[in-house]
């Protein structure tokens, strides 16, 4: 197979089986043997009507081509002792010492095992109410979330990455100014995302500049009102110094709870993309949409047969996974085949996009984003069906709000993830994001850096015979092409980075992705450096609009330290 130089050194860093020396033992081909053979044992459980092998080869053809990866824990566990292979968890977070510690346990079990947890705090009384037991006074959501962030910090996940934490709070928490501001100072629960959880009765609120009842969760009585537009206004302000908090609409994240019956979904893993009900897990996995062109008349096309095929082995993948999976806790384990969520997502749309010359920031563009998602969960659910007909249907089908026509395998098919490294190994461009610059550094978490060289566009400026030594170092500067004026007008359009599309661009692809989806999208709203506050207000109103499930926005230089730069001279 062949892999870039940057995907082998990701590769041999963190992913490969190391000896007692820490040499690796594996190539890449070895380990997508492994992962092919380890989840295509699932198949021996029930009839496939295909031998074992013949999946196995399968599976391990899509990864070498890399035309579809599973997330980094499959990539990473699969085939081995530890094997745990989801990346995303949702934890219970209830209002006693006891089960508050149990949460960090279990946090801790499950980023030792390559995980990523989310937790609602919603449910610790506030700071300064009472405890029955000592008489004291309780020390609220956010001064547990600091001993949350302390144990991740000392938790290195197998040995390969730090957890990663999502902390949300109800917007009618009555500690909910504080946890706004909470991350003020970036140094500060470094090993959490947080968002805050908006409801309808807030937005309208905010909309209409009344105000809204604070209820405190131990008591659930009212307990103050607040200005929803000064609150609102609060959220957008903490954004735009520096991207924190993000925001979720939790009655959006509610009308697709599929299991109502079980209660109600409270936060999302980690990077916002997967609302889970508490103990479920879910594992993801992206389609590299720049290798489903095809050439037709001249012009790349998708080649919607190619795409139809991967989306039915990756299903397949994806439920094999359950059943392989070693789950960190026996509940997680139980909770997680009652609905049986996998998340199939999308990496490499930026690149799909130039490949066949369609400005990101187009109508075209949400169109056909809407269009490729809408397909890829039709065909996800065709194949969950058929492997409903085999497997029989998710436990809990009878009781969730899925049509009763067609029995399922999986509560829910899609969902898009960063793929922040699996986007470096497959060497595309990371899920519905743009290119965020054509020529830079990236960052890596110890510390070097790795230059990059965007392939797309050097392969056209070769062929047009307009590549230099000298032009790169320009854009690397520089950051973007647009406005280079002696570059051909259609380049300049269609080769358009992060910052030289609008905020509401980035929005309406989120929307239309979302459209698509039935999980979550993650996805970054980058502003420039000189945006306004009242730009980030508008960008959040306009995805409740829109219907999205949430937003996190980033305002560049807002952080001392940030992955990805531009205009940095090499
Ligand atoms: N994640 C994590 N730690 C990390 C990066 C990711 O726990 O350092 C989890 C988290 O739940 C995140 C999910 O993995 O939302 C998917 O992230 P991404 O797609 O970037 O992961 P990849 O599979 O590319 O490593």
């Amino acid at each position: 197979m062949t892999i870039s130089q940057n995907a082998l050194t990701v590769l041999e860093r963190r992913y490969f089986i190391k000896d007692e020396k820490g040499k690796a033992t594996e190539t890449p081909e070895d380990l997508f043997h492994r992962v092919a053979n380890a989840i295509a044992e699932s198949d021996r459980k029930y009839d496939f009507g295909a031998p074992v092998e013949k999946t196995a080869e399968t599976f391990f053809n899509m990864m070498t081509r890399l035309e579809f990866l599973p997330n980094s824990p499959t990539l990473m566990n699969a085939g081995r002792p530890l094997g745990q292979l989801s990346a995303c968890f949702v934890l219970p977070v209830e209002d006693s010492m006891e089960d508050i510690f149990e949460a960090i346990k279990q946090a801790a079990l499950i980023h030792k095992s390559g995980g990523g947890t989310g937790f609602s705090f919603s449910r610790l009384r506030p700071q300064g109410s009472t405890v029955n037991s000592t008489g004291g006074v309780a020390s609220g959501p956010i001064s547990f979330m600091k001993v949350f962030n302390m144990a991740t910090e000392a938790v290195k996940q197998g040995g390969t990455r730090r957890g990663a934490n999502m902390g949300i709070l109800r917007i009618d928490h009555p500690d909910i100014l504080d946890f706004i501001d909470c991350k003020a100072n970036n140094n500060e629960i470094n090993n959490f995302n947080i968002s805050v959880g908006l409801t309808e009765v807030f937005m309208n609120a905010a909309e209409k500049n009344t105000d809204y009842e604070l209820i405190d969760p131990h008591t659930k009585k009212p307990v103050k009102k607040l200005n929803a537009r000064m609150v609102f206004d609060r959220i957008v302000d903490a954004a735009w110094r520096n991207g924190e908090p993000g925001i979720i609409f939790l009655d959006r994240l509610n009308r697709d709870n599929i299991v109502p019956s079980q209660g109600e979904i409270e936060s999302t893993n980690p990077c916002g993309e997967q609302p889970l009900l508490p103990f479920e897990s879910c594992n993801l996995g992206s389609v590299n949409l720049a290798q489903m062109l095809k050439e037709q008349d001249g012009k790349q096309q998708f080649d919607w047969d190619k795409l139809a095929v991967t989306v039915q082995n990756a299903v397949h993948f994806l439920d094999n996974v359950i059943d392989a999976n070693k789950y960190p806790l026996e509940k997680i384990d139980q909770v997680t085949k009652q609905t049986r969520k996998i998340g199939l997502g999308v990496m490499g749309w930026a690149d799909s996009l130039l490949r066949m010359g369609i400005p990101y920031n187009s109508d075209e563009a949400i169109a056909l984003g809407e269009k490729v998602m809408r397909f890829i969960t039709k065909c996800g659910r065709e194949e969950s069906a058929k492997l409903a007909e085999k497997r029989g249907a998710f436990p809990l089908f009878a009781e969730s709000i899925l049509p009763k026509d067609q029995p399922q395998r999986n509560g829910t098919i899609t969902t898009i993830a960063p793929t922040g490294t699996l986007s470096i190994i497959a060497d595309c461009s990371s899920g519905v994001e743009p290119v965020f610059g054509y020529v830079y550094i990236r960052n890596i978490m110890d510390g070097t850096e790795m230059l990059e060289v965007n392939p797309i566009l050097k392969a056209e400026l070769l062929k047009r015979g307009l590549y230099s030594d000298g032009l790169m170092k320009r854009i690397a500067k520089e950051g973007t092409i647009a406005h280079m004026k002696e570059l051909p007008e259609d380049l300049r359009r269609v080769f358009v980075s992060a910052h030289d599309i609008s905020p509401e661009y980035h929005i309406r692809m989120q929307a239309a992705f979302q459209k698509g989806t039935d999980n979550a999208v993650s996805k970054t709203v980058n502003f420039p450096k000189d945006a306004a506050r009242e730009d980030v207000a508008r960008v959040y109103s306009l995805a409740f609009r829109l219907v999205c499930k949430g937003v996190t926005i980033y305002r560049d230089g807002s952080r001392a330290e940030q992955v990805l730069n531009i205009g940095k001279v090499i």
